[in-house]
């Protein structure tokens, strides 16, 4: 009598495959297991079969062996089902998902320590710029050559140089030593009545270890951390995990110290800039039950928690939470779901909620919880616009002589100030003066941004680069090419002229790439050895200087072109929390919002505080156009290196649209960006009332074609890009 196993290995193109249970081997749903698949050994994970279906059912005598169990606890029931729900939700690969929570293949390995590489010191004889510009990012960092190779952006090649020069070395390192235990009663805060109110409400919920939602509402600086710490404290003291997760990864760092103030040691943290062997130990930590806490980026969570007592999403409006490749989900929106099937709170932390979040509480699914004001005396800042066209730049320049001279008032009392703009690099645009030829990157629908700080011009889709050439490459002119618009790096040049004195950072993804570079960032602002930031959103959560008393947006209405639903929506959130950075501490804060229409109702949102004048009008606009969370929209994505092909697939799609009532299917169109990749691009977009099971009628109707091994189809439910 053999015993069979469904087994979901980890091969998207594949569906779930049986195989035999050798004797002596015990499996049980959830294992993970090695399985063979032709030549290959693949990692899977046993299912119950009834839960996933097989395509092709196998005779008992056909099945092959399971050839081992990984030594590492099952999945348990709750990730499964997690599993299952965001598979069917976002019509992804259950394998897909799966991946997601086998995120560390080092965790399954039995090994115990591993070789990384570090410098030595040694500076080598031949210091190409390639390897001066590794060891300098390298640092006193370790870890694998392609994790060093990724670090310093540069090919593995020239790491291998670098060992072999003697300025790198091999180092064995143990990878599974024990996390220190947070403490719930290191430095408790003494809260305020209002904080207090509130953090007993997310205690009760965490005490009744059941699901519940709840939204913890409060303006920039009411202390909605310190507030959600003691639900963490509470969890911690029940013996339980916690996950908190951020929108991005340089808002980590700010965090770890925050928390190790609280709690005197710092949480587990997760997110791509792990290395193997610190991602096998953080897996492993997760699984056992010893991870206390973990803070992390949307990919802890899928990660296999013994025990979650409790899930925080902080900044829980921030869109970066939705996932662009791969499967497409919507971290929000699947943490609800895990604390449903962990059984266990899950608390959304906004200053700015999102449209979707409020008219969850409206409708009674989610609890709600406000701080209404700043913490101590710290009130919240001033904000004023700034018409551009009443109030213009000089010439060739772009910020306001209103903004100007408040840039100097704040220098001269030795406070900070904080420029937001959200465009990396010099300019969006580079053009030849003297024949108008536009630099485009050669495998995208996009403009090559100019960096000058690296001297190249570069495509932000794809990440192509190019020397800046001296000749026009269209009319052969020298020097005849122009910069067109401002991005931060052409911001920080004028701040530098008007300002000589002024001591200047430009923070963006180009400048802060890793943690390490954030906490640089953010111990050189608190030591006052800046004085004015210009930064793209990467500055505009999370961070919180007294000093600083000066927002100013450079150009608020950046976010509002492109037809994008919730373009006024978010325009409202980056700029609210933009201004929230201003004024935490015991000085007023002043924000100055430059827009071409400061009659716009979001401008006037912003600068009379009204949100909820500002929520009511886009609730209601969203609910007459039938958008989320009124309605649904899904998008179908259809793409090739070969143009016909996507078209032809596109259209098929198109002609195949099932009449479903109360949906719409528009489309295809070509994308408006109608290359990414080297890809060209088609979009359909369904369109549907709330109630109708959209995710079914796709999948039939697709279910259905058939298209050449060239065409991608992505579809992408919930969208938040319509790129
Ligand atoms: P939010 O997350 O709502 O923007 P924070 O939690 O960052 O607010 O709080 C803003 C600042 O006020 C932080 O420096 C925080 O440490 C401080 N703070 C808030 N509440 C308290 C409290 N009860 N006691 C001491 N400091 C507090
Ligand atoms: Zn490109």
């Amino acid at each position: 009598m053999s015993s069979r196993a469904r087994v979901l290995v980890l091969n998207s193109a594949l569906g779930p495959l049986d195989y035999r249970v050798p004797h002596g081997m015990a499996v049980e749903p959830g294992s993970i297991v090695v399985a063979p698949l032709g030549p290959r050994q693949l990692t899977g994970v046993v299912w119950e079969a009834e839960r996933m279906p097989s395509e092709a059912e196998v005779g008992d005598n056909r099945l092959r062996n399971l050839l081992a169990v990984a030594d590492a606890p099952p999945l348990r029931a709750p990730l499964r089902r997690l599993v299952e729900w965001t598979a069917d939700y976002y019509l992804a690969p259950p394998a897909a998902v799966v991946r997601m929570a086998l995120s560390s293949s080092a965790a399954l390995e039995g090994s115990r320590t591993a070789i990384e590489y570090r410098a030595t010191g040694h500076v080598p004889d031949r210091l190409t710029p390639q390897r001066a510009q590794a060891l300098e990012r390298i640092g006193d960092r370790q870890g694998l050559i392609r994790e060093l190779a990724a670090l310093a952006d540069v090919s593995d090649g020239v790491i291998r140089g670098l060992v072999k020069a003697g300025a790198i070395e091999a180092t064995e390192v143990a990878i599974d030593t024990p996390y220190p235990a947070p403490d719930p009663d290191h430095a408790p805060p003494v809260l305020s009545d209002d904080q207090r109110a509130a953090a007993t409400t997310l205690c009760e919920a965490v005490a009744a270890e059941s699901f519940r939602t709840i939204l913890l509402d409060g303006v920039t600086g009411s202390g909605k951390t310190e507030v959600y710490f003691e639900a963490v404290a509470a969890a911690i003291r029940a013996g339980r995990q916690v996950l908190v997760l951020l929108p991005e990864i340089a808002l980590t760092e700010p965090f770890l110290k925050r928390f190790h103030d609280r709690f005197g040691c710092e949480p587990v943290a997760w997110h791509s800039g792990l290395r193997a062997a610190q991602r096998r130990r953080a897996w492993r930590a997760i699984a056992s039950g010893e991870a206390r806490v973990t803070v992390g980026a949307r990919s802890a969570l899928f990660l296999p928690y013994a025990q979650l007592g409790l899930i925080v999403v902080d900044e829980a409006h921030e869109t970066s939470f939705k996932q662009e490749d791969g499967v497409h989900y919507h971290a929000r929106d699947v943490a609800v779901m895990r604390g449903l099937f962990e059984g266990c709170p899950t608390i959304l932390a906004s200053a700015t909620p999102a449209i979707e979040t409020r008219h969850q509480v409206a409708l009674g699914n989610y609890a709600e919880v406000r701080l209404p004001g700043r913490f101590g005396p710290a009130e919240l800042p001033t904000i004023e616009a700034i018409d551009l066209i009443a109030e213009p730049p000089e010439r060739g320049r772009w910020l306001s002589p209103r903004l100007v001279a408040a840039l100097g008032e704040t220098l001269a009392r030795g406070e900070q100030s904080l420029l937001f703009l959200n465009r990396r690099g010099y300019a969006p645009l580079t053009l030849c003066r003297t024949c108008g030829h536009r630099f485009q990157c050669p495998h995208c629908t996009a403009w090559m941004v100019e960096h000058r700080l690296t001297r190249r011009l570069a495509c932000h889709h794809c990440g192509h680069v190019e020397p800046v050439p001296r000749l026009c490459p269209e009319c052969r002119n020298e020097d005849t090419l122009v910069a067109c618009g401002p991005g931060v790096e052409r911001i920080a040049d004028e701040v530098a002229a008007l300002f000589p004195e002024a001591r200047i950072a430009v923070v963006t993804s180009d400048t802060i790439w890793s943690p390490a570079r954030a906490a640089e960032f953010v111990a050189r602002m608190e030591a006052g050895a800046i004085d004015i930031v210009v930064g793209t959103q990467l500055v505009t959560k999370g961070y919180h200087f007294p000093n600083l008393t000066l927002v100013g947006v450079v150009d608020a209405d950046l976010g509002l072109d492109g037809g994008d639903l919730r373009a006024a929506e978010r325009t409202f959130q980056q700029i609210r929390q933009v201004s929230g950075r201003a004024g935490r501490g015991e000085k007023p804060g002043h924000v100055f919002i430059q827009t071409h229409s400061p009659g716009a109702q979001v401008m006037q949102a912003l600068v009379t505080g009204d949100a909820e004048a500002f929520y009511a009008a886009e609730t209601e606009a969203r609910q007459d156009a039938g958008a989320p969370p009124f309605g649904r929209y899904a998008a179908i994505i259809v793409s090739s290196e070969d143009q016909p092909s996507a078209l032809e697939t596109a259209r098929q799609i198109g002609r195949a649209a099932p009449r479903v009532d109360g949906m719409e299917v528009y489309g295809p169109a070509p994308a408006p960006l109608a290359m990414l990749r080297g890809r060209h691009r088609y979009r359909l977009l369904v369109h549907a009332r709330r109630a109708l099971d959209v995710q079914d009628v796709i999948r039939d109707w697709l279910g259905a074609l058939e298209w050449s091994a060239k065409v991608r189809v992505a579809v992408d439910v919930d969208p938040y890009s319509f790129l």
